[in-house]
């Protein structure tokens, strides 16, 4: 067994404390590789570095950072295509999303490094009120914690738009998938001055430790409800602004005049079925018009036939590997038995091509899931995998409300063949985005805000906006009364 990777704290290789095995889900006898873990003493000397790094980073000026992130990233990927094998293998995921990946840190670096530039610009209006000058500054040392679904895609997120805009951070990957993005990550810091970026792998106690910690000037989490609530709890103390990425319950709502199509089912497949449905954005519930559900049902699972390989991740004709970990697997088969007890009729969905080597694997038989009401857990929860429940509606004002009615609302998808009917739709739909005849994967967008509301988060990651989280404003404002004396000190802005 060779030994656990490294914590990176201030430029260099950091012994942990203990160790954290990963194994593979899907022959669990099999460890994957190990990290080391940090503590609370770790935690806070990560925060040191950062903090020690934080003036120079931020004086270096924006197009320096921007080339400096990039050039990093770009080197670090050169490797991408033996850590994608260390990806599917920790993670279950299969191989060519796996390497899809670790492309997409790259890919962001370049969307986001002259939108950086952009907006970290200053913005000066001279007119009859005065002179105004809008500076964009970084916060400072940011705290980032991430979870296991997408362990690179989301740390990407946070380390790009964060670093460019010059702030420095310390990151806390999942303890269930930390091998790929702490190596990718640590090779990433190594290129960068000492103490910019900072990665302590461990569980609660360093999490904890990270968000307390007074110097933290941003928490930005990724991950699910319950750690969301510690987290604000404790961000609260300090009133220490928050990024909450929470997790989704999205509808797609297929409208009488979808397409209907071969190619339409597929998406709709790939769109619930991709990473066995660990996906936050992934289709969580199906609405069908009533007259259409025996025709939906029949089309979903004759595609699904086709595209959906539920085999080791390994194998390059996989599209569906196991899910994250035991518990997982337990609480999702008890999950679809407890639909099935509530009245539900299962369908099985895909080929079922598990090798007996694999068994004890943590899988799931992708499992869709008709005749359930709302109020069953499957529907009025995020499942968080390969089962999903279809519902069926009568008009559009009842899917709509019903779409509406779970506290999740991440993201939503819209199913028509007419843009203008869709896109009417999704503006009744309280969510962050809604993706128009497809959904997860395929409908984000670099440039697009991603983000929730309510008990799906705050804030938003992708776009401009996102990338405008690592920033505060200052305004600085010299008004012409003043300037010219003519004022007593005592009036109201009017406007210029
Ligand atoms: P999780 O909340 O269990 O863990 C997320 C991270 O928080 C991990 O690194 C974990 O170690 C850490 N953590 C746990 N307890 C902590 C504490 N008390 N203080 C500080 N940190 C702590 O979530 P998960 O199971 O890793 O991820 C799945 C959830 O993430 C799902 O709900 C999913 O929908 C959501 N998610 C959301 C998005 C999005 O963009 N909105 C993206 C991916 C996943």
């Amino acid at each position: 067994m060779s030994e656990p990777f490294p914590l990176f704290i201030g430029g260099r290789a950091h012994a942990g404390v203990s160790v954290i095995e990963r194994e593979n889900p899907s022959r669990p006898a099999e460890i994957v590789g190990s990290v080391a873990a940090g503590d609370a003493a770790l935690t806070t000397l990560a925060i040191d570095a950062a903090q020690l790094a934080f003036p120079a980073w931020a004086e270096l000026g924006v197009e320096v950072r921007t080339g400096l992130v990039r050039e990093a990233i770009s080197r670090a990927s050169a490797t991408n295509p033996d850590r994608a094998e260390m990806l599917a293998r920790e993670l279950g995921k299969v191989a060519v999303d796996a390497l899809g990946e670790l492309g997409f840190a790259a890919a962001f670096a370049a969307y986001a490094a002259p939108v950086a530039e952009r907006l970290s610009a200053d913005v000066v209006v001279e007119d009859a009120e005065g002179r105004l000058v809008t500076v964009q500054e970084p916060f400072g040392v940011i705290a980032a914690i991430t979870p296991w679904n997408a362990p690179v895609i989301l740390a990407a997120l946070k380390v790009v738009p964060a670093l460019m805009t010059g702030n420095t951070m310390v990151l806390k990957p999942s303890p269930l998938a930390p091998l790929a993005v702490t190596q990718f990550l640590s090779e990433v810091a190594s290129q960068l001055p000492d103490g910019v970026l900072n990665i302590v792998n461990g569980g609660m106690e360093v999490g904890e430790t990270l968000v307390a910690d007074p110097r933290i000037a941003k928490i930005t989490f990724t991950g699910g409800l319950a750690t969301a609530r510690s987290i604000a709890a404790t961000a609260a103390r300090r009133v220490t602004p928050t990024v909450m990425e929470l997790g989704g319950n999205d509808a797609a709502i297929f409208l009488p005049d979808a397409e209907y199509t071969e190619a339409m089912y597929t998406r709709a497949v790939f769109g619930a079925f991709l990473t066995s449905g660990q996906v936050c954005m992934a289709i969580k519930r199906i609405f069908v018009p009533v007259d259409r559900h025996d025709e939906f049902v029949a089309g979903f699972l004759a595609a699904a036939e086709k595209v959906l390989h539920v085999r080791n991740p390994l194998d390059p004709t996989s599209t569906m590997g196991p899910v994250v970990s035991r518990e997982h697997q337990s609480r999702l088969n008890d999950l679809i038995r407890s639909a099935e007890a509530a009245g539900g009729t299962l369908h099985e969905v895909g080929s079922w091509e598990v090798a007996d080597e694999d068994a004890d694997g943590y899988w799931v038989r992708p499992t869709l899931v008709t005749g359930l009401t709302d109020e069953h857990p499957l529907v009025s929860d995020e499942q968080f995998g390969p089962v999903v429940p279809v519902l069926t509606y009568q008009s559009e004002d009842e899917v709509v409300r019903r779409a509406n009615s779970v506290e999740q609302s991440l993201a939503s998808s819209v199913w028509s063949t007419d843009d203008e009917h869709a896109a009417a739709v999704a503006r009744r739909l309280d969510v962050g985005f809604t993706f128009l005849n497809c959904a997860n994967r395929a409908g984000t967008s670099l440039r697009a805000a991603f983000g929730g509301r309510g008990l799906s988060g705050h804030g938003r990651e992708f776009g401009p906006l996102g990338l405008g989280e690592y920033l505060q404003s200052h305004s600085i404002n010299y008004p012409n009364a003043v300037r010219q004396g003519t004022a007593l000190g005592n009036a109201y802005p009017v406007p210029a």
